[in-house]
């Protein structure tokens, strides 16, 4: 089978089309003939080496397909079904090993390309607006990113949960899809000072949480952004990763809270896996959450998926086809 693999971190270049052999699934596992791979930031960072793996190694933490073979002791799913997963390294090729508890059955009406555009960054966005900070009507939010994957999600869980959200964009095409998922002001933090932006627009009390996905170049702001007790909720390092951090400055800001939350620790039985992505996929399948392809790329076109994905050209899910 045809895999993307890394045998030497560093740029996009690194990404190699192998054949390798189709892996046989053991006890507690499953073989999926991927459909569709979801492009995310996370396997940039696996690319680039700031997240560790042994080389070499296949890409990819999410994908749609179908059963193909199941091993020993193996419940949850059986050979033919449609399923979909996130967070298992290695679905940039045909087929892929996963085990068979993280994997979810694809309901009916929707469509495996759509049910690989909203695992990782869908249950990403209902942990960070259900979990971490469990939004409720009296909340504003202030959401980077918001024309991205994960951002655009996570504005319409915000407002599903009746919050009010200020959102920051990188231009005015992505302003106008952060606009259009629900987001109730827009900054563009390019131009403008989101910190100040933020005060502004609350009156000067802050808001109550900052959903930063952006990570060194928003860091400072958005502490400033926040109302005193105000939560950071730091989930991601698109700009770089946030420096070393003192807590005396959370103290100083107001008392904050700072967490820097993963998916993993979100998923962490299958029942609350279940949980997520049955909401996430019901929500697609009704129409309640909306999701934009970006682009679905050939696997020679993953190098160009990554720089769009880093070069902030994509607005919306890329996705990457076998
Ligand atoms: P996005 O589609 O959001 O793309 C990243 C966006 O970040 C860009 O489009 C850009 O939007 C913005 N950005 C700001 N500064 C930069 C920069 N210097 N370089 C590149 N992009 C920049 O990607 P994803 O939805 O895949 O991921 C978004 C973030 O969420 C990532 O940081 C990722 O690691 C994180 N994440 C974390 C998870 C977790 O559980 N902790 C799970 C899933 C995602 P703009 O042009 O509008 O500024």
């Amino acid at each position: 089978m045809k895999a993307i693999r890394v045998h030497e971190t560093g740029g996009p270049e690194q990404m190699k089309v192998d054949q390798i052999d189709i892996p046989p699934p053991g006890p507690k596992q499953a073989l999926v003939k991927i459909n569709t791979s979801g492009v995310n930031f996370i396997d940039i960072y696996f690319r680039t080496g700031l997240y560790k793996a042994d080389a070499p190694f296949t890409l990819g933490m999410e994908a749609s397909g179908v059963v193909e073979a199941v091993g020993e002791g193996v419940s949850e799913v059986a050979v033919g079904d449609r399923v979909a997963y996130a967070m298992t390294r290695g679905s940039y090729a045909e087929y892929a090993v996963v085990p068979s508890a993280t994997l979810v059955k694809v309901p009916d009406g929707v469509a495996l390309e759509a049910a690989a555009s909203v695992m990782l960054q869908g249950m990403t966005a209902h942990y960070l607006s259900h979990s971490t900070f469990p939004l409720e009507n009296h909340h504003t939010a202030l959401v980077h990113a918001a024309a991205g994957g994960t951002g655009a999600l996570l504005v319409q869980m915000a407002k599903m949960r009746g919050a009010r959200v200020i959102a920051t964009a990188g231009s005015a095409g992505k302003a106008a899809r952060a606009k259009a998922v629900g987001a109730d002001e827009v900054i563009l933090y390019a131009e403008q000072d989101f910190e100040a932006e933020a005060r502004r627009l609350t009156g000067g009390a802050g808001v109550d949480v900052v959903y930063d996905s952006v990570g060194a170049a928003t860091w400072e702001k958005s502490l400033g952004s926040l109302k005193p007790r105000g939560m950071i909720v730091s989930f991601g390092n698109a700009s770089g990763a946030v420096p070393a951090v003192q807590p005396l400055v959370l103290s100083t800001k107001g008392s904050l809270f700072l967490t820097r939350p993963t998916l993993a620790s979100y998923c962490a039985t299958r029942e609350e896996l279940l949980w997520r992505a049955g909401d996430v996929l019901r929500w697609l399948a009704a129409g309640t959450l909306q999701t934009k392809v970006h682009r679905v790329y050939g696997f020679e076109e993953a190098a160009q998926a990554h720089m769009d994905l880093a070069g902030r050209v994509s607005a919306g899910k890329l996705l990457l086809k076998p």
